[in-house]
């Protein structure tokens, strides 16, 4: 018997547009599992032996991009331990390299319903990271020196990424200049739209 492959959305848009606090209520209301790629290397970091560790901090510090062949590989072991079958992937694919490991790694084994992309201003989204940091998220990224490179290599490098999903129609664009519970709202409204329903 075939199994039907496991199903993914693409979480995009720059740092501090909410896609974390999104995805959580997402994980809780609409039944999807979240991959945070950002958080998988930052476990990677952690991870006593890890070959990558001082490699990926250097990249994540300096606001650029890991190989896709270190990430790529983390998101297909969280998907390989998961026990569900529908995927939030959560700042990946971040540039033309991710893209193409994605392609060569799992295009043939996920299936990809839509790039939800949050759009929000890039003052609102520093003040949100800056914040993120007073509050004490120990992120080595969320001071003003890496976030002026983040937010660089999110023009430069990630728009272009939501330029191809754009032109295949798979953007689903969303206003996260607003309070996380009206993002939400809008949120459950395109995965209405994709047949996938909110529970309370
Ligand atoms: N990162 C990466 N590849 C990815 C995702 C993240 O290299 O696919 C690195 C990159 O240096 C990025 C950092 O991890 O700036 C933080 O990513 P995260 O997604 O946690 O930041 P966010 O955009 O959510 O604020
Ligand atoms: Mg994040």
């Amino acid at each position: 018997m075939s199994r039907a492959l496991p199903e993914v959305v693409f979480v995009l848009g720059a740092p501090g547009s909410g896609k974390g606090t999104q995805c959580a209520r997402a994980v809780k209301h609409l039944g999807f599992e979240h991959l945070s790629a950002g958080d998988l290397l930052r476990e990677e970091r952690q991870r006593p032996g890890s070959q990558y560790a001082a490699m990926i901090e250097q990249k994540i510090r300096d606001g650029q991009i890991v190989p896709v062949e270190v990430t790529c590989a983390l998101i297909v072991a969280a998907m390989r331990r998961a026990t569900g079958t529908r995927f939030l992937v959560d700042g990946f694919p971040r540039n033309a390299d991710n893209l193409t490991g994605w392609y060569t790694a799992c295009s043939e084994t996920t299936r990809l319903l839509f790039v939800l992309f949050f759009e929000c201003s890039k003052e609102e989204c520093s003040r949100r990271c800056l914040a993120r940091g007073a509050a004490g998220s120990g992120r080595s990224d969320d001071n003003e020196e890496s976030l002026l490179k983040r937010f660089d290599t999110y023009v430069k490098d990630t728009l272009p990424v939501v330029n191809h999903y754009d032109e295949l129609g798979l953007v689903r664009r969303i206003n996260a200049d607003h309070d996380p519970d009206s993002v939400f709202e809008k949120v459950k409204a395109v995965f209405a739209d994709a047949g996938i329903f909110s529970t309370p």
